[in-house]
């Protein structure tokens, strides 16, 4: 099979995972953008599961930036004990709290995301994705830096910003919103570490299913 360097093919062969998981809400369960921005801030390096465990203990406390705040590194450690590298990550909330104070200032582009502690391209891409804003770039995610070389979408790399960079050159920005997250789903319920490749919705059109018997 030919590598689809045409925008519009790789967009049409992806359409079945693209309408399978179309606006389905991130694994993370938040209320509102603050609680996202939070949360995905706890989630690096650690499961969504634990951090979903979390959260309604930690936003009852803190339920809003302002709060957080006014929070002192003590009380907020308190609530997070059991999510790794928390000592970090709570410097890093108090801070971004500090500079933004209100939930209604919390700016949604990618060099203000970005300019934050502990938030790169991926979880920028995640918030506004979240908060439906157009997007500047593709989540990249590990279920997304696993899966796109399967399916022949981008080189093996191991660096999730590379991984972007390739998808952003063969993918249409028509579909950026919406694909990274449709991906990672794939990632996450069919195309696990060992893929289930005769479940998938794609598998007419994937590198690595071509070496597989899909029968
Ligand atoms: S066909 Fe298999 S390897 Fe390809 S995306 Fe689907 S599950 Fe993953």
């Amino acid at each position: 099979m030919d590598l689809f360097n045409n925008h519009e093919d790789w967009s049409v062969k992806l359409e079945p995972i693209l309408v399978k998981y179309k606006m389905r809400k991130h694994p993370l369960n938040y209320n509102n953008i603050y609680q996202l921005m939070v949360m995905v801030i706890l989630s690096a390096q650690d499961s969504d599961a634990n951090i979903n465990k979390i959260a309604p203990t930690l936003f009852e406390k803190f339920p809003n930036i302002n709060s957080l705040a006014q929070a002192n590194y003590e009380s907020l450690t308190t609530y997070l004990s059991t999510v790794k590298n928390f000592k970090t990550k709570a410097i890093w909330l108090l801070e971004i709290a500090q500079i933004i104070k209100n939930d209604e200032d919390i700016q949604l582009s990618m060099e203000a995301l970005t300019a934050l502690k502990g938030i790169g391209r991926k979880s920028a891409n995640v918030i506004m994705r979240e908060a439906k804003v157009a997007s500047v770039g593709i989540i990249t995610d590990l279920h997304v830096i696993r899966v796109s070389p399967r399916i022949g979408l981008t080189p093996e790399l191991k660096d999730g910003n590379r991984i972007e960079k390739e998808l952003m050159k063969v993918l249409p920005k028509t579909i950026w919103n919406e694909i990274g997250m449709a991906i990672s789903f794939l990632g996450r319920e069919i195309c696990r570490p060992k893929p289930k490749c005769t479940e998938c919705p794609i598998n007419f059109c994937c590198k690595y299913s071509e070496k597989i018997d899909l029968k």
